[in-house]
């Protein structure tokens, strides 16, 4: 996984939270929008987002996180 794609995960959750100043929106939304891998990784987030934010609040954050990045890694995202 190249770095930028680490800094984007990193940010992912404060990037959903809405707790981050534009100039790291912008930075994350460039990179999600030029990196398709990482553009689903994002899309996925949204949707676990609604779902934990409707439903009981489940911990799940390292296990999610685990797991998206083996999806990275499988789907190329260098
Ligand atoms: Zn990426």
């Amino acid at each position: 996984m190249s770095k930028a794609c680490d800094d984007a995960l990193d940010r992912i959750y404060p990037f959903l939270d809405g707790e981050m100043t534009w100039i790291h929106r912008a930075k994350v939304r460039w990179h999600l929008r030029h990196c398709p891998p990482c553009g689903d990784l994002y899309d996925f987030e949204e949707r676990l987002k609604v779902r934990v934010g409707e439903g009981a609040r489940v911990d799940v954050e390292d296990d999610v996180v685990a797991r998206l990045k083996g999806f990275l890694d499988e789907n190329g995202c260098r």
